[in-house]
């Protein structure tokens, strides 16, 4: 049927319901906790090697295949180079891995549906729906918990972030590894943007050699504190590596720019600055949910650098996240059955996340 309202060309467009990120207020006195940010800044490395760079890098394009930080990165976790794929920000290699990979169908020719939790990262199901792919999404347990039994079934991928995004709850390697096993006709992806903040020995990195299915997805936005600068990687085996590559070289041959190719090599040779930024998160995020748990919120445990909080009885998620940002502190609060009572506060600096206690504690005590 012909839309009277629509031009001819409109039946055409590829109509999408767009993901939706965080704000980025313009307003530098706020209180920022709502796009899962590090609050310390990349090491003096990353400003080291921007005093080194060539203005002439400017004029000519970037490598296409940013060796530069592809060697540093396979250098850092004993892998191959041939077994590194880097992108703008993880997003950019997730979306490259949903182009490559999950156009499985079965033996009659229908598509296969890949699998991610009911409550992860939002931007799943929005790839799936651009790219077409069908999908099933797995409930998490009552106490918000993945069950690896669930991705058990025929499917045409998975898609997992551990931890997982928003609850922050992370799930034992051992179980990582079942669903990996599991599923060997299957490419399963393994989003470890916050893995850092779990403890250490979480990653399944280590298995990419065991399994030829595995890929592990990661970021410089979290532990790495560069998410103005758009680095993600995956680390796989060569052969999926090159896959994601033939899709890239198929789309945007020069997605990395010169800068962060540069600043992203100089960085993961600060382990000693790295490891002193995460664990002071880490301390920071324990010492914080302890204190609002004493004010009556219910605070899943966190492996991330945020917690998933719900006020007490009497409160709304919504209302406190409305009274927060009046008062310039940000956080994240989606609107979604089963977690619309629960606010996600990223982990900031101690005297933040002070400010964020005292807010909380005069809110509810007026
Ligand atoms: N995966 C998860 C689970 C995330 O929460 C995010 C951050 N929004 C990303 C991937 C993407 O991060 P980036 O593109 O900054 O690497």
């Amino acid at each position: 049927m012909i839309d009277a309202n629509m031009n001819g060309w409109e039946a055409g467009v590829r109509k999408v319901v767009p993901y939706t990120p965080g704000e980025q207020p313009k307003n530098k006195n706020i209180i920022k906790l709502n796009t899962n940010e590090n609050p310390y800044g990349p090491s003096n490395e990353a400003l080291k090697a921007l005093e080194g760079m060539d203005m002439d890098e400017a004029r000519r394009y970037p490598d296409p295949t940013a060796s530069e930080l592809v060697k540093a990165l396979a250098d850092y976790y004993s892998v191959d180079e041939n077994q590194v794929f880097v992108g703008v920000g993880s997003d950019d290699v997730l979306g490259m891995c949903f182009m490559t990979f999950f156009n499985q169908t079965n033996e009659r020719g229908e598509r296969l549906p890949i699998l991610f939790p009911d409550i992860t990262y939002s931007f799943y199901p929005v790839w799936a729906d651009m790219l077409g792919i069908p999908y099933e999404t797995k409930a998490l347990k009552d106490d918000f918990t993945i069950d690896a039994a669930d991705y058990n079934g025929p499917n045409g991928g998975i898609v997992i972030p551990n931890p997982n995004a928003p609850t922050a709850i992370y799930m034992a390697k051992a179980f990582v590894e079942d669903i990996v096993k599991n599923n060997p006709s299957s490419i399963v992806i393994i989003d470890e943007a916050y893995i850092d903040f779990a403890p250490q020995g979480s990653s399944v990195i280590d298995l990419i050699d065991k399994y030829d299915n595995l890929i592990v997805v990661r970021t410089y936005s979290k532990s790495r504190s560069m998410a103005g600068l758009r680095i993600g990687y995956a680390i796989s085996n060569p052969k999926i590596i090159k896959f994601i590559n033939d899709v890239k070289y198929s789309y945007n041959s020069y997605t990395m720019n010169a800068p962060s190719i540069k600043l992203g090599a100089a960085v993961v040779k600060d382990e000693e600055y790295f490891r002193e930024t995460i664990s002071k998160i880490v301390k920071t995020r324990e010492e914080f949910a302890e204190k609002i748990k004493g004010l009556g919120f219910t605070v899943l445990p966190s492996s991330a650098n945020f917690v998933f909080a719900s006020p007490p009885e009497g409160y709304t998620a919504e209302e406190l996240f409305e009274e927060c940002k009046k008062r310039g502190i940000y956080v994240r609060y989606f609107k979604q059955p089963r977690i619309n009572n629960f606010l996600r506060i990223t982990i900031g600096k101690e005297q933040d996340m002070r400010t964020v206690y005292e807010f909380f504690k005069d809110f509810l005590t007026r």
